[in-house]
């Protein structure tokens, strides 16, 4: 067979030599020991924990090297692509505050070595395509689809393994350029597979996350080109990553099966192979079951990074999340380091586990009420009121019309030596919140579980009459005892515990009385704090209703 021939017929409008191409995509000049790294998501519509988990790897290893970190857009697989999901990748790594230095952007491509968007590379493709059937590394294959399930059928019936291979590909290797000609002429659709060696061999490879990885060398003639002339990922990821000159390809542990198409990829054109960092797989605990399992599309709101949007979990949150989730010193760091930005870790691929990494919605929850109890009152103010004017614009004018109160309502409990963290994210704020507003403000907890009706009109009298909003903390709980004392309650807990019959009940029932009046709920912050927040006003109007 001439292969220079069949090349040319089967690529007649590529003209431009792999040298030709490579040289439009020179070495990057970059700092000894720089990574450039990429994520490169499929616009499939939905953007899941996972590509942010990859990504937030590929940004600090870029990032902290002094290197690159691009977004590529891959789709190839036009079934799969949904319209507007370009954008929807694009916009969503942005508002988890994402920074890419090249890619695919909302107006276009930025960047040299693009363009970044896979189907806009077929030219690219084919030139390869074309040297690896002039090397006889690549032919045309017309199998159709049935005669592919028959071949799966015959495979699964013999136990043999499922693909392309051997016997089953030797009608199409064996096309003369006659037949293949007569073949393209008649309008039969065809693709361009590659050109395995039978083999038992083995391959090992060095992941920089999970150490040697050895398997059987490759053995099918995968599909390079679909009969569209669109490269399956296997031939794109290898084309783009050696182009891009990525030094590091961080993608999820179910690429691993592929690896020795990829292998074979790089070493039949002569390419270096990047270092592969494959990452475990998210995983949760089952509620039902208890046991642990892959987070699922289907079942798990909490994959979707739309979830995080949408219950107000905020970007810096989540990288938090991620970064505890990825690096096993993280938190011990974070625990010297309280007030550091995530940016002075030093985030390591040696650190990462290897066993699924589990998305554990508690810890999700005590890490945000961590960063979110670390943030100043204003940044934590803007953040809220930001998520708001997006997803709750009853609040969004609350905050709005009360910026000062808010602000102050932010600060309360924040002196002590354990400043209190309340807010586990911007939908929880916003009911935690409510009762610093009249407009929102509801009784949640049942006053007489404190004390009975002739009780709670006695406590809420002698303490309004004794009010004074000028009194500080000390006079004011002063005042509290007092009343407590005379209404046969018990000024220390201990005592009501020791003698519960010679009480009506302890000092923490009219405390929990007071928080249920002013704020709804016995579990509130520091009543003395609330009511400067309030203001005399509301804190009268709202005691008075129980007089
Ligand atoms: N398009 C692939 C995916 O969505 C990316 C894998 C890679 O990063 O190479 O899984």
């Amino acid at each position: 067979m001439d292969n220079k021939a069949l090349a040319q017929l089967l690529f007649p409008d590529v003209e431009c030599s792999r040298e030709d191409m490579e040289a439009c995509f020179p070495e990057r000049e970059l700092p000894e020991g720089a990574f450039v790294t990429r994520i490169g998501p499929s616009p499939t519509g939905f953007v899941h924990l996972g590509n942010l988990y990859n990504a937030v790897i590929g940004e600090r290893l870029a990032h902290q090297s002094g290197g690159v970190f691009y977004l590529r857009i891959e789709d190839t697989d036009d079934k799969r692509e949904v319209e507007g999901a370009v954008e929807t990748v694009i916009n969503a790594m942005g508002q988890f505050g994402v920074e890419f230095d090249e890619g695919a952007t909302a107006d276009g491509d930025n960047g040299s070595y693009g363009p970044y968007r896979q189907r806009q590379r077929a030219q690219i493709y084919h030139v390869f395509a074309k040297w690896l059937v002039e090397q006889d590394k690549a032919y045309p294959c017309f199998l159709t689809a049935e005669e592919i399930n028959a071949v799966r059928e015959e495979q699964m019936s013999k136990k043999q393994d499922p693909g392309i291979y051997g016997e089953y590909a030797k009608a199409n290797r064996s096309l003369t350029i006659e037949e293949i000609k007569a073949k393209i002429d008649a309008g039969m659709p065809w693709v361009l597979r590659f050109k395995a060696d039978m083999t038992d061999e083995r391959i090992a490879v060095s992941d920089a996350v999970r150490g040697k990885i050895e398997m059987p060398r490759n053995f099918l003639d995968f599909v390079l080109l679909k009969s569209d002339g669109i490269p399956t990922y296997h031939f794109a990821h290898v084309v783009d990553d050696h182009l891009m000159h990525s030094t590091h390809v961080i993608r999820g542990e179910e690429w691993i099966s592929s690896l020795p198409m990829h292998v074979e990829l790089f070493n039949t054109l002569g390419w270096q192979m990047p270092v592969y960092c494959h990452t475990a797989t998210l995983m949760k605990i089952d509620p039902e079951t208890g046991g642990k399992r892959k987070l699922s599309k289907r079942k798990d709101p909490e994959l979707a990074l739309t979830y995080y949007q949408q219950e107000g979990l905020d970007k810096d949150v989540v990288w938090e999340f991620l970064l505890t989730l990825l690096n096993s010193n993280y938190e011990e760091w974070r625990a010297q380091n309280a007030d550091a930005d995530h940016t002075d870790f030093e985030f390591s691929l040696a650190k990462m586990s290897t066993s699924g990494a589990l998305v554990d919605a508690d810890k999700l929850r005590d890490i945000s009420k961590d960063v979110i109890g670390r943030m100043a009152p204003d940044k934590v103010y803007d953040k809220w009121k930001q998520w708001c004017g997006t997803y709750n614009s009853r609040f969004f004018e609350l905050l709005d019309k009360y910026e000062d109160r808010t602000k102050a309502a932010l600060n309360v409990g924040k002196s002590g030596k354990k400043p209190r963290k309340d807010i586990e994210s911007w939908k929880q704020a916003c009911d935690f919140m409510s009762f610093y507003y009249d407009e929102t403000f509801v009784i949640k907890d049942d006053m007489n579980e404190q004390a009975d009706e002739e009780t709670q009109k006695a406590f809420f009298s002698k303490y309004l009459a004794s009010y004074d909003h000028a009194d500080d903390s000390a006079a004011w709980f002063e005042k509290v005892r007092a009343i407590t004392d005379e209404l046969g309650f018990a000024v220390k807990p201990k005592d009501y515990k020791k003698n519960p019959d010679q009480y009506k009940g302890s000092i923490v029932h009219i405390t929990n009385m007071l928080r249920i009046a002013l704020t709804g709920r016995a579990n509130a912050p520091d009543i003395h704090e609330v009511s400067h927040v309030l203001g005399e006003d509301i804190v009268r109007s709202r005691l008075e209703k129980f007089c």
